[in-house]
């Protein structure tokens, strides 16, 4: 079997697409706001929120980026981010991660309005997702469920094998997928004989930051199989958390490395940005 390979730059740009008329069509009443908060000087993140403005502008987001350098206190970026909760052209705010050490993450995310919080980081938001009440959904995970369902990919009685248990990936994909009907297993480092989980598994979600982790010695004939890794290799390439090309020849269904699960997760943050902004036009209306 050769893989048929999820477009994650094909999803994206469908969806986008759908954003851009919604947006265009509530010009008359909101602007939807992203803003972004940047401590530091660390390029990788530096890039990341680039790619944030850009894509916002490209579906007619207003974004704003705040740049704080690394040696802010804590109290002048908890002030930041509580002015963007009180801003009522900002429907959604971003702090990049990681912060610098003297900075506390948690206090940082738990600062942010639960209402703003397009990132779906905040405990409230992670608990309504638990409890299947409206939420923002992490946008990574988030992501991840829409190619699925672009590809009509069932998940309903589904065995999915979660390998990667972090609060932004891991935990939150699994628990989305049980919220779809899947039967979920999370595998981790200290996870004894792991090819014997992931060779059950219809659905793989490879999610542990090792370059070409996953083998075709882990995978079932026709299992679907995800990759969230975004790896460097020596020789300075991008891959992915699976051996792309021997695991193409097992699987049904792949994501590549990049243009796979990447461009989604910034594409989930300007959904998760509009639909923030459609709730403060219903709750002005209240
Ligand atoms: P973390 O480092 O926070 O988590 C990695 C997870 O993998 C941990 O739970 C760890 O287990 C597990 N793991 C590590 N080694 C093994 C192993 N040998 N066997 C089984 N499990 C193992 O990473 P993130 O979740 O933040 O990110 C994972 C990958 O996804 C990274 O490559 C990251 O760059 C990428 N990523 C991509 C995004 C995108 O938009 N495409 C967005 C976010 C992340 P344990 O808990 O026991 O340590």
């Amino acid at each position: 079997m050769t893989a048929s390979i999820i477009s994650g730059k094909e999803v994206a740009a469908s969806l986008r697409n759908e954003m851009k008329q919604e947006v265009n069509e509530l010009k008359d009443l909101i602007t939807p706001g992203l803003a972004v908060i940047l401590v530091g000087d660390n390029p990788a993140s530096r890039s990341y929120v680039k790619g944030k403005e850009k894509a916002s502008a490209e579906v007619g987001i207003h974004s704003e980026l705040t740049e704080m350098p690394a040696d802010i206190s804590e109290h002048s970026l908890l002030t930041k981010v509580e002015e963007y909760n009180q801003n009522p052209a900002i429907h959604g705010i971003l702090v990049q991660l990681p912060l610098p050490d003297h900075i506390s993450e948690k206090k940082v995310i738990e600062q942010i309005s639960p209402e703003k919080d397009v990132d779906g980081f905040h405990p409230i938001n992670i608990g309504r997702m638990m409890t299947g009440q409206d939420a923002f959904l992490p946008c990574t995970p988030f992501g991840i469920l829409q190619m699925l369902k672009y590809k009509n990919i069932e998940t309903e009685g589904k065995h999915a094998v979660v390998i990667g248990r972090s609060n932004i990936v891991g935990k939150p994909i699994g628990q989305l997928l049980l919220n779809e009907n899947a039967t979920v297993t999370y595998c981790h480092s200290r996870t004894n004989d792991l090819q014997n989980y992931t060779l059950q598994a219809d659905i793989i979600i490879a999610a542990t930051g090792k370059a070409e982790f996953i083998t075709k010695d882990h995978v079932k004939e026709g299992a679907v199989v995800i990759d969230v890794g975004m790896n460097r290799k020596e020789d300075g390439k991008l891959c992915g958390d699976v051996a792309f090309e021997e695991v193409q020849e097992k699987a049904s269904y792949l994501t590549p490395v990049p243009g796979g699960v990447g461009p989604m997760t910034i594409t989930m943050l300007l959904y998760n940005t509009l639909q923030s902004a459609k709730a403060f036009i219903k709750r002005d209306n209240q």
